[in-house]
């Protein structure tokens, strides 16, 4: 092997995962007061190589995409606006409410363009490397409720819709999209309802915001929105997974497959109602590491709890290689895990001490509940007939 071949895994043939960090994660915030005022991706970066689990030529540092590339989706005034805010730092009335920035949710911050177009630098170019075929990590990205012409729910570029555009001009013809965040995927349903090469499942908390992706709303036949009760437990994510999610995509034989792993499902997290412990999360990434699609790109998402987001992620990609994830961390793990802080957060004053030396959660399994079941029937009777 030279050096200029690409890393090859060991027995398949097949190009081991990359993972697309970037170090602008590690100090932005969006302010005192904002759910993602916590470090998400860099807690991702550090535990995997305390783990010894990213070596350098795994890793890709994240281009950020230039303005005119990400026309291809966003407007070229909305794009103009949110450069501008980064300059000024400020918004003007009309802007605030053409676009959706400087609001409470949207606000006003230091990488306010730089950071989204770093996230969205990188899905471009997972789009253009998984043309071969493969397997890319990026958890940076996944800011699924951006729109063309607006910033949304957290989100200023819509990087997903960005990889789904990518790995299309790149030659897949038939993509799937799986979105397990707490919320809806409000924007990449906007970009992809009605295309019949593109399939799109969304499993989301019924009753939160955005409150879109109602279980009736197909998005004229290529959607399978499935919204979940309070409470979802694993033995119910695992029943959607072997039942909704997996049969979907064999029936629909995708070319590329895209998921948005968001980790605010899970029970520590501030701003879902749901109960699933990280060991649903990866499950799922098993499984559909399992279906060999030709190309394969893993996001982030959501995810407000430094402590969970962290080690939920990073066992993603432990999953995604194999990697089998101790029951006790080592010290240089724990001590990244230590170094976290969690201000004006209730869950951040004393963490448990199992958020420090671990990174599996205990399972939470339990009964199915009756509204799942009915409301799952619903669909894969749909599929069924699709
Ligand atoms: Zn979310």
């Amino acid at each position: 092997m030279t050096d200029t071949d690409p890393p090859q895994g060991p027995s398949d043939g097949k190009s081991l995962p990359l993972f697309f960090g970037s170090e602008i994660y590690r100090h932005s915030s969006y302010g005192a007061h904002h759910p993602l005022r916590v470090p998400r991706v860099s807690t991702v970066m550090d535990l995997s190589r305390a783990m010894g689990w990213l070596p350098p030529d795994r890793y890709r540092n994240s281009p950020r995409a230039k303005p005119a590339a990400l026309t291809i989706w966003h407007t070229p005034d909305y794009l103009s606006a949110l450069q501008e805010a980064e300059a000024r730092q400020e918004v003007s009335p009309e802007t605030r409410d053409r676009h959706g920035i400087g609001t409470v949710s949207n606000p006003i911050y230091g990488e306010m363009f730089r950071r989204p177009a770093t996230a969205a630098g990188a899905s471009l170019l997972a789009g253009e490397l998984l043309a071969g075929g493969g397997v890319i990590y990026h958890p940076g990205g996944g800011t699924h409720h951006a729109l063309p012409d607006r910033a949304n729910g957290f989100c200023y570029l819509n990087d997903p819709v960005l990889a789904m555009l990518s790995l299309r001009r790149a030659g897949a013809q038939r993509i799937a999209y799986v979105d397990i965040d707490a919320h809806h995927c409000d924007g990449v349903e906007h970009g992809f309802a009605g295309d019949p090469d593109t399939l799109l499942i969304s499993v989301h908390e019924d009753r939160r915001w955005p409150f879109t992706g109602a279980l009736s709303d197909d998005g004229g036949g290529n959607c399978f929105n499935l919204p979940v009760p309070r409470g979802l437990n694993d033995s119910e994510m695992a029943l959607i997974r072997d039942s909704l999610i997996l049969p979907a995509l064999h029936a629909f034989r995708p070319d590329a497959i895209v998921l948005q792993c968001g980790a605010d499902a899970v029970e520590e997290d501030p701003l879902s109602r749901l109960t699933l412990s990280n060991n649903a999360h990866w499950a799922v990434v098993r499984a559909i590491m399992d279906l060999n699609a030709p190309r394969l790109l893993v996001l982030g998402g959501g995810g407000y709890n430094p402590w969970s987001v962290g080690r939920l992620w990073t066992g993603v990609w432990a999953t995604m290689n194999g990697l089998e994830i101790p029951d006790r961390l080592p010290p240089e793990a724990e001590t990244v895990l230590r170094a976290l802080r969690w201000d004006k957060a209730r869950r951040g004053k004393n963490p448990p001490d199992h958020w420090f030396t671990t990174l599996r959660d205990a399972p939470r399994d339990g009964p199915i509940q009756d509204q799942l079941r009915h409301d799952l029937g619903r669909l894969t009777a749909r599929l069924s007939r699709w």
